[in-house]
């Protein structure tokens, strides 16, 4: 049967009527920010001072686009006669974002937690290059990491604060208990030794006692 002349029209007419009553779910973006949940996955925040170059991350990321250099330090025994250590100092940390499949990997196993996720993803750019971030922006996407959320009222205490709470325990009990009271200063100068003995007050006449 021959289509009903207009009866196209109609139904495109009937649609966008019908959508224009309805509740827009298009996120109106740019000029509305998205409403992101706290654990999304834009980009991560190097915390340097934690990192080790352990270099576990660069060794587990599947796209190889984590770039680590460093260098050994040695370190002056702390006393006398001590032996003398080595450390890792960073030189270059980056991660190619141009590679990276945001599978977390990399945060996952960093040991001594100096990568965190950032849900900001505005940083776009027109040459691919500029998307391996270098570790002095790595860094500034540090601040933009939200708080962790709040423990579960229920949850058992991290084992981190109860070990930290046990030896400040131990170390209020075995520490020794100040005996006397401070003397205070003589403005003179001329501070007298405290006295071995108290003074000798007024003798209670004998019978009086109660
Ligand atoms: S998120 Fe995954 S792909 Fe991206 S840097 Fe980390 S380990 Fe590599
Ligand atoms: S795993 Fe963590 S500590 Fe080790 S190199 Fe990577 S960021 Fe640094």
């Amino acid at each position: 049967m021959a289509p009903i002349p207009g009866s196209g029209l109609a139904k495109g007419l009937a649609v966008t009527l019908r959508t224009m009553t309805k509740k827009t779910v298009t996120e109106q973006y740019p000029d509305t920010q998205p409403d992101l949940p706290p654990r999304t996955r834009g980009v991560i925040g190097l915390f340097e001072e934690n990192c080790t170059v352990c270099m576990l991350c660069a060794r587990e990321c599947p796209d190889w686009c984590i770039y680590i250099d460093s260098h050994k330090e040695t370190v002056p025994a702390a006393t006398p006669g001590g032996r003398e250590r080595s450390r890792n100092v960073l030189d270059r940390f980056a991660i190619d974002f141009s590679l990276c499949m945001y599978c977390g990997i990399c945060i996952e196993v960093c040991p001594f937690d100096a990568l965190f996720w950032s849900p900001e993803f505005e940083y776009a750019e027109t040459d691919i290059r500029d998307l391996t971030h270098e570790r002095d922006k790595l860094r500034e996407w540090m601040w933009t990491v939200p708080a962790p959320p709040a423990l579960d009222p229920g949850a058992e205490e991290p084992k981190e604060i109860a070990a930290a709470r046990k030896t400040a325990e131990k170390l209020a009990t075995t520490q020794p208990q100040p005996t006397t009271q401070p003397q205070p200063t003589d403005p003179t100068g001329s501070n007298p030794e405290p006295p071995t003995e108290p003074p000798a007050g007024p003798t209670a006449p004998e019978g009086d006692a109660p």
